[in-house]
């Protein structure tokens, strides 16, 4: 039996990462659910924001609007957004934040349906799904250099991936819960002044797509408990020096309540399953936007 563990017995702290010097750091932030904003020399990739954090009765209840006073206050600044697949907890808040910011967006066909439909100009849109040609696209933010991985979604609704297919109808915006259809799914490859990030937005993976040597892997939890072999095979695809967990609070909370652990989260057991691998992984979470630099 091992011992019961929260998020915050694994914070990371501020010496758990060297900034060179001579160089800006890489600034992580968590924004909650498996939404980080990654700065570097002025430059800012937001993955997957979403900020919203609609209650349950309210996502049940009506058509799900983006919250703009919690974008604006938490999500300020954006030179690219990325969407890593299209459930609205990964994806409400893109159109709003690109409107907002004039942010570059990439993401499935899906991705850009909806910001379409949600009045993003064509100008800023990336389908990256449409782009590939056998082998994952690339895109240059600033000072980063993006890759789009094909990846899955984990299938932990009684063994289904919830909300499947593409968003392909958004005649009438906003759309309900339900409607923000999975669409493809993507890792995120960044390399930036010499480090590499990835960020595995749902707990499943392709592994023959994995980069290697990762420095530091933005890691999904929920789910990971109905992936096969998902500690295994992450630790294998990956070899990352260090894991960031995500997407394990509560996300119907708002952001002002902080971030509580989902039930069923299994996080001694994800612990152990990781550094039974590699004993020399770094492993830890952040509070609700709180950052690491590197
Ligand atoms: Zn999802």
């Amino acid at each position: 039996m091992l011992a019961p563990m929260k998020p915050s017995d694994l914070h990371f702290g501020p010496r758990d990462f060297e900034v060179p010097t001579g160089r800006e750091p890489v600034r992580v932030t968590w924004l909650g659910t498996a939404g980080f904003a990654i700065e570097h020399a002025g430059t800012v990739v937001l993955i997957d924001p979403y900020l919203t954090r609609a209650s349950i009765p309210r996502l049940l209840a009506s058509p799900l609007r983006s919250d703009a006073a919690a974008v604006a206050r938490h999500a300020p600044r954006a030179h690219a957004i990325v969407a890593g697949h299209t459930h609205f907890d990964h994806a409400l808040d893109v159109p709003t934040i690109a409107r907002r910011t004039g942010a570059r967006v990439f993401g499935s066909r899906s991705c850009a349906t909806l910001c379409r439909a949600e009045g993003v100009p064509e100008a800023q849109v990336t389908d990256v799904e449409s782009s590939m040609r056998g082998e994952p696209a690339r895109a240059s933010v600033g000072p980063f250099e993006l890759r789009f991985v094909p990846s899955v979604h984990s299938a932990f609704m009684l063994g289904r991936v919830p909300f499947p297919g593409d968003i392909s109808d958004c005649e009438q915006v906003p759309l309900r819960a339900e409607k923000y259809r999975c669409g493809a799914v993507f890792g995120v490859e960044l390399r930036v002044a010499g480090r590499c990030i990835y960020h595995l937005g749902s707990a499943d993976l392709v592994d023959a797509r994995a980069p290697g040597d990762v420095d530091l892997l933005l890691m999904c939890v929920a789910g990971w408990t109905t992936t096969a072999r998902f500690t295994d095979r992450v630790m294998g695809a990956f070899r990352p020096r260090a894991i960031l967990l995500s997407h394990w609070d509560d996300f119907f909370s708002p952001m002002g309540d902080g971030a509580k652990i989902l039930p069923a989260m299994r996080l001694p057991r994800l612990v152990e399953g990781l550094t039974r691998v590699d004993p020399s992984v770094r492993l830890g979470a952040l509070p609700l936007l709180g950052a690491v630099e590197l």
